[in-house]
């Protein structure tokens, strides 16, 4: 199930960034721990009422030197496309404004759940300048102060109510989604033609939609799968499409939808830190990843090209040193046939149960073999019993006297030991400890 998306607009200065500021709050977005992108900060994380949500202002998207009216359609735009619940916020001292109706009318038009906020009412005594605002037939307004932290709460429950609901993405369980996740130009579109065009491949006639995204469900060897999300592709040539800060937001929902992550690269360029970023969601979200290295053909090629190629995208990626790589070319076709099987192998791990005793016995051999560790006070980890308890990605559960005591190191370990025993190629794995009862 793929997080909401909640996008803000309105006017410069009615106080976007502030509420956008106060929502994410201190949990900072994984893709912004780098200094430089945190100046502009334009999505991150949410959570209401169990809810995760990503958040998108849309007004820090850098639309160039477009007048005002202009700018603002761009982002009701972009709002419209992406989010599944726009705020629209206006700052209600100002009362409404030529631009807040022409937005207003934007986004009525969209049908689009909408939530009005009136910002800057940082005291009751100007709560009577809210009924104006009904006149833009947008519902109810809210009110709120974004710099005093104020309504916010009832802005967030106004919000959540518009989110789908559970199981809106209903493919058979059986059913292999798959996503093209890479920067543009890459070749993803290309690679997707190239797979649908392979030997055996069956595209089905009728796309699947789930909300705003179209697949391409297709079947190959009696597998089912689906390429999600190449809705995205097609939209290619919108303005904010090319602002690099909205391609990861795309990023993040595809990987939110897919089962298996195919990461693009380009061969002749390398990565770069965005690639790592989004690369980092996936592990982080738990899904299998094949690394895909394209347009090998443009790439000069000597006898240790390929192994230095894929030295500096292991140290690139350290955090995902399960993940295999493969070398192709959409042009030439070249290797694009390992492609599915990949898929297939790795899905296969992303869904490998372990039998408990195979398992018990493995950790009691690798805690003979380097024992664990202890704490200051000379106290040892004791693992009484292990067992997984999920697949996709395969969750193991560690009882244990103190899961204070499992340090990083020791699980990276034992995690090191359950790979050489069970492979788990192309998947993350999670190891959690629990207090023994
Ligand atoms: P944006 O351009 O829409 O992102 O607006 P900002 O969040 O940058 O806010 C513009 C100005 O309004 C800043 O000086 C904020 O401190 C101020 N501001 C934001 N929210 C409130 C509020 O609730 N009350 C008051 N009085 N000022 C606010
Ligand atoms: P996307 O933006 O990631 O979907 O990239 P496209 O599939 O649109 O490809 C971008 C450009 O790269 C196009 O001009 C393609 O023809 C070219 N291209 C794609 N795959 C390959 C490849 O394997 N080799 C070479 N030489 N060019 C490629």
């Amino acid at each position: 199930m793929p997080k909401p998306v909640v996008a803000i607009v309105g006017r410069p200065n009615v106080g976007k960034s502030t509420i956008f500021n106060r929502i994410v709050g201190e949990r900072i977005a994984i893709v912004e721990d780098k200094p430089g992108v945190t100046r502009d900060r334009i999505y991150g994380p949410g959570e209401w009422l169990n809810h995760e949500f990503h958040v998108i202002d849309t007004g820090g998207i850098d639309v160039g030197d477009e007048p005002l009216l202009a700018q603002m359609r761009y982002q009701a735009e972009l709002a419209i496309d992406e989010a599944d619940v726009i705020v629209f916020v206006v700052n209600g001292r100002d009362g409404i404004t030529g631009a807040d109706e022409e937005v207003a009318q934007m986004l009525f038009r969209s049908k689009k759940p909408v939530v009005l906020g009136v910002n800057k009412m940082d005291d009751p005594s100007l709560h009577e300048k809210m009924y104006e605002f009904y006149s833009l037939g947008i519902g109810d307004p809210v009110a709120i102060s974004g710099s005093h932290g104020l309504g916010l709460g009832d802005l967030l429950d106004s919000v959540a109510e518009h989110f789908p609901k559970e199981g809106d993405d209903d493919y058979d369980e059986d059913t292999i989604r798959i996503s093209l996740i890479g920067r543009p130009n890459v070749g993803k579109s290309s690679l997707v033609n190239a797979i649908l065009g392979e030997d055996r491949v069956i595209v089905s006639d009728i796309p699947g939609t789930t909300r705003d995204a179209i697949d391409t469900p297709f079947e190959k060897d009696g597998q089912d799968y689906v390429i999600i999300d190449t809705a995205g592709m097609r939209k290619k040539g919108k303005v904010y499409e090319s602002t690099e800060k909205y391609s990861v937001i795309r990023a993040m929902r595809a990987i939110e939808r897919s089962d298996v992550v195919l990461m693009v690269i380009n061969g002749e360029e390398g990565m770069i830190e965005q690639d790592k970023r989004i690369a980092g969601y996936a592990h982080e979200e738990g899904r299998a990843v094949i690394i895909v290295v394209n347009k090998w053909d443009a790439v000069e090629k000597d006898d240790s090209t390929l192994r230095e190629f894929e030295q500096k995208i292991r140290d690139e990626f350290l955090f995902m040193d399960y993940a295999p790589l493969v070398f192709v070319s959409a042009k030439t076709k070249q290797r694009l046939h390992k492609i599915l099987p990949m898929v297939n192998e790795v899905s296969e791990f992303h869904n490998q149960r372990v039998p408990t005793n195979v398992l018990n016995d493995l950790i009691v051999d690798a805690v003979t073999m380097n024992p664990t560790p202890t704490d200051h006070g000379g106290r040892r980890l004791k693992i009484n019993y292990a067992t997984q308890v999920a697949v996709a990605p395969p969750t193991f559960v560690l009882f244990v006297n103190d899961p204070e005591l499992l340090h990083f190191s020791y699980r990276r370990y034992l995690e090191n030991k359950i790979r050489d025993t069970f492979t788990f190629t192309g998947t993350p794995i999670r190891i959690l400890a629990r207090k023994k009862n």
